[in-house]
This record gives structure tokens, C-alpha cells and sequence, in this order.
């Protein structure tokens, strides 16, 4: 039968069956506990996304109404100017910008008042004409001194030019000066006091005044148009001697700023809203108003989000049409929840995303015990079939002992047998040739019954003797008596062979407690193997001393040995080792497992030394005083 056969065949069948059935529940047990944890974190997912699209519809409704609030304000004017942005009312042709002070410039021209050139035509013929420069200064003087304030500005700053140019620089000076302390005038359409002041640093070359300058110049001081503002800015820059860069958020809202002006006549659509990019930024621009008077809210759409969004454990993006980031942060990984501009009817689309502190951790600690759980299951499940799977081996174990030991007893019993009955059918036929042949087949037939009835003596002992039946009778014992009888015993068989047993003892006497009956048949077991399994080598051994409290019986003989695997196995009943299946020996297994329990009950110990290839020698270790 094949390797694969003898798996298909009972009980091995079972050790099949039971390893299918614990490979397939553990594979199912496995499958169930994965795909509970898939639908945990489905469901997981489920809620957290519920939450986004709560938390987006929330957030837009909110947005929705702060816009709308803004724009009610907005048009009632009532609205405050927000804090990073503007507030535009542009009205009659004219922008005013609330808070003023964060316009760098404006698109809008200047309302204050400027004297014709046409009254200065008479000094500067004299000026530029005629090159009378002291005659041109006396005509600036006169007009210096004129009630209107606007021709007194535009005749100073002619004043101080003229003296300049002829190298008075004091009295040009004096003049820009004068000039200076006059408000709210222009002339050559820049406020008449910048001119002054840019005038008069120049001709001082001072950088302290040019600083302050500059730094007027960014408060917003002056109303000035985009060009005008460059102009002086880069002159003061240049006067101070270092460069210093414009504030970006000003810039961007004066260019705002520029953008609702130029829009100023589109009245199509009063209510309107746009986001606009400025230097990279985006502005939001809300238009409320009647017609011919518009106010503008200019903010970041970033300063709207914000106090919406504070605490919430989310992160939260609007984006324009074009997908760019007007507000907050856009994270790409991770659940989201959309709302479109068409949706949410907001200016922009509104992107809310989970964060870790979304996936809770009371879900982490259910699939940790769910996991936790599984193994421990999967443990229980392979070691159960771990322990069943011993036993079932355990048991064939046996059932394969038990039926070497029926087939090594009935091969016992069936040779003397045998011959038992060919030699009695011969002499109850009167067949046998001679009285001499006739005298060998009785021996034969004393020697053959009398191995069988010491097999089944031997049987039986065991039997006994395993079931605690067999009572010992002890009594004081001489070795070397007990040892010449047993021995004896073998002599015919062994000198029949051409062999002998070599006895060695200590000459003082050593006696031990014993059942002698008991103690000979172990004896017996140990002589009969060493002849047994050492047919090369005609010498047996048999040797006893006192070894410190026990009397120690050797029984030694030059056979196969008996590797070191084996040694303790062929003292367990009908185990039989390799050197009786190599050379075909007959037995029955009991033997040692015999000498071992007889050993045991006398309180002794059996020892075996064995070299493989060079012989073994067994030991009975027996108390020298033993009482039972
Ligand atoms: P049996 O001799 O009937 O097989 P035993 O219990 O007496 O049973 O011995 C068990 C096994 O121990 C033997 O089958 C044999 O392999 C091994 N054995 C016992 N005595 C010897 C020996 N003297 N030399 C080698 N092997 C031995």
C-alpha cells in the first residue's frame, strides 16, 4: 500500500479528517473575524463621513446667513468695515474708503481745489522768458500773499523754485516752508504740503525728513492716484537712502479698491459678489447699493471663515470656480464632504475634511478586543486539535504493539507446535526408522512443550504481575546459588550451539532478600537475550558484586548493541527493538518490560550500558538487605 493509502485508512483517516477540519474552521473562523472588521470600519467610515455632511450643511447654512447679515448691513449702511479689509462707498464720481488710512492710493480724482495756471503766466514769462529770475520772484511774492489759498500755494512753490534755481536756497527754503503749512490745496495736482515738504528734504538732503515722509506717505495721509504715490514714494526712498518694501495687504486693497472703481458704472446687478486674486491673494467683494451710490464690502474671504470655523475638529477649505484656495486649508487625504456653489448657493465650493481626531478610539479598542478575541479562539481551536491529534496517535501507537505482539506470539506458539504434532503423528504411526530416532523425537517433543508452557507461563506471569496479582514471596537468597541455577538451566541449549556462559562472582557470600522464583525468571530473560541476539561471539557473560548497598547481577554480552534511541523504549511491554527485527530473532516483547517490573518490586534498579556494534550489559541493581 502506498504512503498516501495507508493516510486514507482508518485511524489515520481521523488524523485527516481532524487536521481538514481544524485547518477549515480556523481558514472560517479567520474569514469571519476579517470581515467583521471590514464592516467595523465601514461602518466606522459611514459615520464619520454622516458627520462631514452634517458638519458641511451646518457650516454652509452658517455661511450662507453671515453673508446674507453682511449684505443686509452692507445695505442699510450700517455695516462695519472689517478688520483686514474695506468698506467703499462710491458716490457722485467720488470713493471714500472706510477705515481711510488703509488705502495706500486711490483711483478716484481729488476733490480739493487747484489755481488756474493762467494767473501765474505773467511771473513765469518773466521766469523762463526773459531770464529775470529776481523780478519773476518779486511777482511770486505779491501773489504769495493773495486771500486765495490756492494761488498762494501755487505761487509759493514757484517762490521757492526760482530761488532755488538762482542758488538762495535759504530763502527757497522759507518758501516751501510757507508752503507746507497750507492744507487741503494741490498744485500741479499733488496736495500742496507734499510738494512742500518732498521740496524742501530735497533741498536739505535731510533723510530724517525724507523717513517721515515715507512714512506719511504710508498712513494714508495724502489722497493721491496710483502714479502720484510711486512717485513720491520712490523720490522719499531714494532721499532716505534705504529701500523699504510695501506693505502687501495695503497695496492689494488700494488695487481693490481700483477694481470696484473701474465697476462703478455697472449697474446691471446691485446685489452682486465676486472674489478677486490680487498679488496672489483673494479678496471677496460684496456689492450692496441704489443706483448712483454703491457701497462695497472688501474682506478676505480667510477673516469670514474663521470665527465660523474656531474649535471645530475639522479642516475646512472654500475654493473659486476655478478650484483655487480662497480660505482655510484643503487636505487631499482623507474623507470628505463637497458642497458646490450651485448647492450650497455660496460664492465659493466648501470642502470639509476629517481629521484623525474624527476616527475615534473606542473603535480602535473594539477591533483591538475583537482581534484579541479571534486569536484566542484560533489558539484554542489548534491546541484542542493539537491534543486529540496526540491521542489518536497515541492509540494507533498501541493498536500497532498490540497487533506486532499477536503476530510475534502466534509465530511462538505455531513452530513448537508444528513440531509437536509432525513428531507425535510419526510415533503414533510407528514411522520412525530407529529407537535412537524414536529417543530424539521424545526429547524434542519434552523441549518444544516445555517452551511452550514457559511461554505461556511467561504470558501469564506478565499478565499477573501487571495486574498486581502476583504476590512475592521474599526470602534470603544466595547470588551465586541462584545465579549457577539459571545458568545451568541454559547449558544444553548453549553447548548445543558450541557456546558458554562465563560466571564471575565475588567469593564471600552475598545474599539478598528476594523472591527467588521472581528474581530467576528476570534472570532468565536477560541470559536468553544476550544468547539470543549475540550469535557471533560464543561467549555470554554473567558477573555479580556488591556494589555499596545493592548486589549487582551483570549480564553482559558482545552482540549488536543498542542505540541510544532505543534504550528506553524496550523496557515498555511488546516493544521490541531492531536488533530483533535485523536478525529475524523471535520474541514477544515482555521480556525486559518482565525483568523491569520484578526489578521495581524488589526495590532495585535495572541499568543498561551499551557500545552499538560492541555489546550491552545489563545490570539488576538488588538490595543487598531488602525486606519486603
Ligand atoms: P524480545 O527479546 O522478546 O523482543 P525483550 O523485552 O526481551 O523482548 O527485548 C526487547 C528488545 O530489546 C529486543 O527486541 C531487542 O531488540 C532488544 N534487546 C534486548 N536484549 C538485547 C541484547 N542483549 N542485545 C541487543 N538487543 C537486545
Amino acid at each position: 500500500m502506498t504512503a498516501w493509502g495507508a493516510w486514507l485508512k482508518p485511524p489515520r483517516t481521523l488524523l485527516l479528517i481532524l487536521s481538514l477540519v481544524t485547518l477549515v474552521s480556523v481558514s472560517a473562523l479567520g474569514w469571519f473575524g476579517w470581515k467583521l472588521l471590514d464592516q467595523e470600519r465601514m461602518v466606522e467610515a459611514q459615520r464619520v463621513q454622516e458627520r462631514l455632511e452634517q458638519t458641511a450643511d451646518r457650516l454652509a447654512a452658517t455661511l450662507r446667513g453671515t453673508l446674507a447679515e453682511a449684505g443686509e448691513r452692507l445695505g442699510a449702511s450700517a455695516a462695519n468695515a472689517p478688520d483686514d479689509g474695506l468698506l467703499l462707498t462710491l458716490q457722485a464720481n467720488t470713493l471714500t474708503a472706510n477705515p481711510p488710512n488703509r488705502l495706500l492710493y486711490y483711483p478716484s480724482p481729488p476733490p480739493e481745489p487747484e489755481a488756474a495756471p493762467a494767473v501765474f503766466a505773467e511771473a513765469e514769462s518773466l521766469e523762463f522768458l526773459q531770464a529775470q529770475p529776481q523780478a519773476a520772484a518779486d511777482e511770486y511774492r505779491k501773489l504769495a500773499d493773495s486771500g486765495n489759498t490756492a494761488v498762494r500755494a501755487g505761487a509759493l512753490v514757484r517762490l521757492g523754485r526760482v530761488l532755488r534755481r538762482a542758488g538762495r536756497d535759504r530763502e527757497s527754503l522759507t518758501a516751501y516752508d510757507r508752503l507746507a503749512a497750507l492744507r487741503g490745496v494741490r498744485v500741479a495736482g499733488a496736495p500742496a504740503d507734499l510738494v512742500a515738504r518732498l521740496a524742501a528734504s530735497e533741498l536739505s538732503g535731510s533723510r530724517s525728513e525724507a523717513h517721515i515722509l515715507r512714512s506719511d506717505l504710508l498712513a494714508g495721509r495724502w489722497r493721491l492716484n496710483r502714479g502720484q504715490f510711486q512717485f513720491y514714494w520712490q523720490r522719499a526712498s531714494r532721499l532716505s537712502g534705504d529701500a523699504a518694501e510695501l506693505p502687501a495687504d495695503s497695496v492689494a486693497l488700494s488695487e481693490a479698491a481700483w477694481l470696484v472703481w473701474q465697476q462703478r458704472d455697472d449697474e446691471s446687478n446691485l446685489r452682486r459678489q465676486q472674489t478677486v486674486w490680487i498679488g496672489g491673494r483673494p479678496y471677496f467683494l460684496l456689492w450692496r447699493g441704489t443706483p448712483g451710490r454703491h457701497f462695497v464690502l472688501v474682506a478676505r474671504p480667510d477673516s469670514i471663515l474663521k470665527p465660523l470655523i474656531a474649535g471645530h475638529g475639522a479642516l475646512y477649505a472654500l475654493t473659486d470656480a476655478e478650484g483655487r484656495v480662497v480660505a482655510g486649508r484643503r487636505s487631499r487625504a482623507g474623507r470628505a464632504a463637497v458642497r458646490t456653489a450651485a448647492e450650497s448657493q455660496l460664492p465659493w465650493t466648501l470642502y470639509v475634511t476629517g481629521r484623525p481626531a474624527l476616527s475615534t478610539a473606542p473603535v480602535a479598542a473594539q477591533q483591538k478586543f475583537l482581534v484579541s478575541a479571534i486569536v484566542v479562539m484560533v489558539l484554542f481551536l489548534i491546541l484542542g486539535s493539537y491534543f486529540i491529534a496526540r491521542a489518536i496517535r497515541r492509540e494507533m501507537e498501541v493498536s500497532r504493539i498490540q497487533s506486532d505482539f499477536v503476530a510475534a506470539v502466534s509465530h511462538e506458539f505455531r513452530s513448537p507446535l508444528t513440531s509437536i504434532r509432525q513428531l507425535s503423528e510419526i510415533l503414533a504411526l510407528g514411522r520412525a526408522p530407529s529407537d535412537e530416532r524414536r529417543q530424539v523425537y521424545y526429547e524434542t517433543l519434552v523441549r518444544e512443550s516445555s517452551r511452550l508452557q514457559r511461554l505461556v507461563e511467561a504470558l501469564l506471569n506478565f499478565g499477573r504481575m501487571e495486574a498486581q496479582g502476583r504476590q512475592f514471596r521474599f526470602e534470603e537468597v544466595d547470588t551465586r546459588a541462584l545465579v549457577e541455577h539459571v545458568v545451568s538451566e541454559f547449558e544444553p541449549q548453549v553447548v548445543g550451539l558450541g557456546r558458554h556462559i562465563e560466571l564471575h562472582g565475588t567469593e564471600s557470600r552475598c545474599a539478598i532478600q528476594a523472591d527467588p522464583e521472581a528474581i530467576a525468571v528476570a534472570l532468565r530473560n536477560l541470559v536468553d537475550n544476550a544468547v539470543k541476539y549475540s550469535p557471533e561471539c560464543p561467549t555470554v557473560w554473567v558477573e555479580w558484586d556488591v556494589e555499596n548497598e545493592y548486589v549487582a547481577i551483570r549480564v553482559r554480552d558482545r552482540g549488536p548493541g543498542i542505540a541510544e534511541s532505543e534504550r528506553k523504549a524496550i523496557f515498555r511491554k511488546f516493544v521490541r527493538g531492531t536488533a530483533a527485527a535485523a536478525r529475524n530473532v523471535k520474541g514477544s516483547g515482555l521480556g525486559l518490560a518482565m525483568v523491569q517490573h520484578i526489578v521495581a518490586a524488589h526495590r532495585g534498579q535495572i541499568r543498561l550500558a551499551s557500545q552499538p556494534g560492541q555489546g550491552s550489559t545489563f545490570t539488576m541493581l538488588l538490595p543487598v538487605t531488602g525486606k519486603s
